[in-house]
């Protein structure tokens, strides 16, 4: 399943990546009808909160409306709508560009680390596009935790 986010989305197109749903966000201000355009070429559910774009002739085909006011509400609706599994594969896309993540090198971490805490042998994943290292912190738990509350939605 690949996703595009409308630019208003963000957050919750980040918490997909973070359970490693292909997920992009298009560039602010494209037009409407060239990001219906997008979605359709690339085989992407359109999920946006812009009414707008359920004008569109074929926008039963692709698009996901969310009416919910905040990003919890939307992601409740979103794990319905599409039968999310938000431990389906986390940790395996950026959360950030939505590159694949890659075990990190000793030279990955030794360039990129930002070095104020101490690794002692966890496992350190690397973003080959933006080079954003990841790693089982007190962060990652978090995260963790939160993906397995939203599986409570499904
Ligand atoms: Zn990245």
């Amino acid at each position: 399943m690949r996703i595009l986010c409308d630019e208003m989305l963000n957050g919750i197109a980040q918490w997909l990546r973070v359970a490693g749903y292909d997920t992009t966000v298009p560039t602010p201000g494209l037009p409407d009808d060239q990001l219906m355009n997008r979605a359709r070429a690339e085989g992407r559910w359109l999920v946006t909160a812009d009414s707008d774009l359920l004008g569109f002739s074929e926008a039963a085909d692709y698009v996901i409306y969310l009416q919910g006011g905040d990003d919890e509400a939307r992601l409740r609706e979103l794990t319905q709508r599409l039968d999310l599994d938000w431990c389906r594969a986390p940790f395996t896309r950026c959360k950030n560009c939505n590159a694949l993540l890659h075990e990190a090198s000793d030279w990955e971490v030794a360039h990129y680390y930002p070095g104020s805490i101490r690794l002692d042998g966890q496992s350190v994943w690397a973003c080959s596009s933006c080079c954003q290292l990841f790693w089982e912190g007190s962060h990652v738990r978090r995260m963790r935790a939160q993906l397995e509350a939203m599986n409570r939605w499904r």
